[in-house]
């Protein structure tokens, strides 16, 4: 993987054909460093948010050693980067083979349930082995999250008492999950859910040994920008200290956006300008699905060609490189007037869910990686890089 400066460097000397990835290393190291050193919780990071080698090396690289895996896929992946690695399926629905091969190839022993049946398929497929760690997930309200995640997962106050109580006869170390839904933007949906799930805890009758405060964290765009990070600790300390929990209880959580929002940038190519619009080469399809699909505010910046000065600024509309009449962003973007074939456009922050979304549609899809050292994007984070802009953090203030 060639390091560059900035993409700037990578515009002038490569003229890049495929959509590039600018991998920011620093911003993982200082995303990783403030959820170990700031967080109450141990992080356990979503590989879904962003599965590339190079983001989970830096990762590991900056101390997260536990995962949240959801698929086969992803724990074959992680048992063979880092043996050893601690990771967790927290799935609450598995392939029954998965479960299996799980816990006896890849040495996984932290199964999430919401349901009895899948409470007894972990079991059988584990031979009941007495070392499973099982964590039952809880539904609580997604009131204030970008992206809700209620409706298809999480016990019912009604079932969960007695998933907990069934789990809690087979279980070494029995928890409690939720999750509040992605991009969550108030800290508050933290206490509502701890408190509702403790009610749960105590209408069960049982000891609870970790709570597993989810993800959903936010990063920065260019929309309106989420509470302080620091907002989000303070309240899920607060809120831990009133659950009816062990005194020793562990307390985990399972960020994917906050770990990884600001480890990359997208460096596209405009393939064709028209007067108003830009055809790129990346869209719905591919890395800039949430743009589209879910009108996501990724901040952009221009980088002409030809390193020509551009004045005055123009709407255009922006359209993917497929055929799909719908590969086109949803609103008007303001970008500077006068763009045309060979420049290209960056947008920042797509680390989360950007390449994790991208499909090979159309035969479109190939994207290429380079190291970038600048850091012009919002964060959330402490600066590293002395040009950081960080919104909505103590830091700045
Ligand atoms: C997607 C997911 C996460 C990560 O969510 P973010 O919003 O990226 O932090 C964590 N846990 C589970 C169970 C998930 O499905």
């Amino acid at each position: 993987m060639h390091s560059y400066a900035t993409p700037y460097n990578i515009v002038r000397s490569q003229e890049p054909d495929v959509p590039v990835y600018c991998f920011r290393p620093e911003r993982v190291t200082a995303a990783a460093k403030w959820f170990r050193e700031s967080f109450p919780a141990q992080p356990f990071y979503a590989v879904k948010a962003n599965p590339g080698l190079h983001v989970l090396d830096a990762l590991w690289a900056a101390g997260i050693n536990s995962f949240d895996v959801a698929s086969e896929n992803e724990i074959e992946t992680i048992y063979n980067r880092f043996p050893g690695a601690r990771m967790a399926f927290l799935h609450p629905v598995k392939n029954r083979r998965a479960v299996s091969r799980a816990y006896h190839q890849y040495g996984v022993r932290i199964f999430v349930t919401d349901t009895q049946a899948e409470l007894q398929k972990i079991l059988e497929e584990t031979n009941y082995a007495k070392d499973l760690t099982i964590i039952v997930r809880i539904g609580v309200s997604n009131d204030g999250a970008t992206l809700p995640l209620t409706g298809k997962f999480g016990a019912t106050e009604d079932d969960a008492a007695a998933i907990l109580r069934e789990a809690r006869r087979y279980a070494d170390e029995l928890g409690v999950s939720f999750h509040v839904g992605s991009q969550a933007m108030k800290p508050s949906a933290w206490a509502t859910a701890m408190a509702d799930v403790s009610r749960i805890i105590i209408s069960a009758g049982v000891t609870v040994d970790i709570v597993d405060v989810g993800g959903g964290f936010p990063s920065i765009y260019a929309d309106t920008p989420p509470p302080s990070l620091e907002a989000y600790a303070s309240m899920v300390e607060a809120s831990f200290e009133n659950m009816f929990v062990l005194e020793n209880a562990e307390l985990w959580c399972e960020p994917g956006r906050a770990l990884v929002a600001e480890a990359e940038s997208l460096l596209v190519r405009v393939e064709l300008a028209k007067p108003g619009s830009l055809y790129i080469n990346d869209g719905s399809y591919g890395s800039l699905y949430d743009a589209v699909h879910e009108r996501w505010q990724f901040p952009v910046r221009a980088i002409t060609g030809n390193g020509r000065k551009l004045r005055g600024m123009a709407e255009y509309t922006i359209y993917g490189p497929t055929c799909d009449s719908t590969d086109k962003f949803p609103e008007k973007v303001w970008l500077p007037a006068g763009l045309t074939e060979g420049d290209y456009l960056e947008f920042g922050n797509i680390g989360a869910y950007g390449r994790a979304m991208a499909s090979r549609f159309n035969g479109f899809g190939e994207t290429d990686v380079a190291i970038v050292h600048d850091a012009p994007w919002p964060s959330l984070y402490n600066a590293v890089g002395a040009e950081v802009i960080a919104i909505g953090s103590k830091a700045t203030k």
